[in-house]
């Protein structure tokens, strides 16, 4: 039996908004709105997602002996996520600054701090909580190098889920464990456009001339390894290929979209949730599309995040 439906391996930082008139110019100063500071990060994010969702939930994560972290650790406490393998010290919580204009487009600069002291070296002091689980969830917010360490250190019959957000190269082992590969439109064509398989695909995510979409890519994801692979479609909700059956398409029900920041997050979460309950694939994404667009219909990240009530709701 697994203690947690889903672990969650990856970055915690704080995001401190503020609203300009104008982003400054190299060597300008402005002046801005009152300061807000937000729990972020990917992993704080998805271990928040699904524990408001009811998802046993465990994170295992870096934070800074200071206000952010406690922050980061309350927010997470305050969604029943297991706190427990969330490391404290060794340098300032990650934060990211964050300036909004009036438009809604933004600067950020992202500070990793302790995020970036998750090290392998963590995994391996972590094996036994890792074995506690049945999904574990990983993006890049973290180093490769422990993303590595925990796809080695999964136990035989444990499932990793993979968002690669930033994305990066990946080694071959890592995307071989992965079960499944979630990746949005941009990351896919990131991927494949590292290994030379991409199309010139536009914005919308089709060729046009070639005719390539989220379908091919998903079968040349597949070929490099992972064991299946999601992507994410914005208001068109996912796709789900797996090896020797062919893709299918999950549509998201139509909402107001307010704010998609966390929606890929509040997505990966549900599936990879879904997924240790035991659900297929596309059961799992059928699910997972109703929780990314109940995120879209709220400001912010995790304050966007619904209950499973909610999601029954929409
Ligand atoms: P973000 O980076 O904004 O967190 P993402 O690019 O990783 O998101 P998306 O594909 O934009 O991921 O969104 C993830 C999921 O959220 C989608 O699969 C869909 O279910 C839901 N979603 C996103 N935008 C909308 C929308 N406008 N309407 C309905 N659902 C949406």
């Amino acid at each position: 039996m697994y203690d947690y439906d889903l672990l969650v391996v990856g970055s915690a930082n704080a995001d401190l908004v503020v609203g300009v008139e104008r982003r400054p110019a190299a060597g300008e100063t402005v002046l801005g709105s009152d300061l807000t500071v937000h729990p972020g990060g990917k992993g704080a994010n998805q271990a928040v997602a699904a524990g408001r969702l009811g998802a046993r939930t465990a994170l295992l994560a870096r934070v800074g002996d200071d206000a952010h972290g406690r922050l980061l650790l309350d927010s997470q406490r305050a969604a029943g996520v297991d706190t427990a393998g969330v490391l404290v010290g060794g340098a300032p919580t990650g934060v990211a600054l964050i300036t909004v204009d009036p438009s809604g487009d933004n600067s950020i600069v992202v500070s990793p701090g302790a995020n970036a002291r998750l090290t392998p070296d963590d995994v391996r002091a972590a094996a036994e909580l890792l074995g506690r689980a049945r999904v574990v969830s990983v993006q890049l917010e973290i180093p490769l190098g422990t993303v590595a360490e925990v796809a080695r250190t999964l136990p035989p019959g444990a499932r990793l889920v993979l968002n690669p957000s930033p994305p990066a190269p990946l080694p071959a082992d890592v995307l071989a464990a992965c079960d499944p590969l979630v990746v949005n439109e941009h990351e896919a064509r990131y991927i494949l456009g590292e290994t030379g398989e991409a199309g010139e695909a536009g914005e919308t995510g089709e060729t046009g001339e070639t005719g390539e979409g989220p379908e091919e890519w998903a079968r040349a994801l597949l070929a490099l390894g992972p064991r299946s692979v999601v992507i994410t479609l914005g208001a068109q909700g996912a796709l789900v290929a797996e090896d020797g059956a062919d893709a299918v398409r999950v549509a998201s029900p139509r909402v107001g979209a307010v704010d998609t920041t966390g929606a890929g997050d509040a997505f990966t979460a549900a599936l990879a949730w879904r997924l240790g309950l035991g659900e297929p694939l596309a059961a799992a994404a059928a699910f997972a599309v109703r929780v990314g667009a109940a995120a879209v219909t709220r400001e912010g990240a995790q304050e966007s995040f619904p209950t499973a009530q909610e999601v029954g709701a929409l």
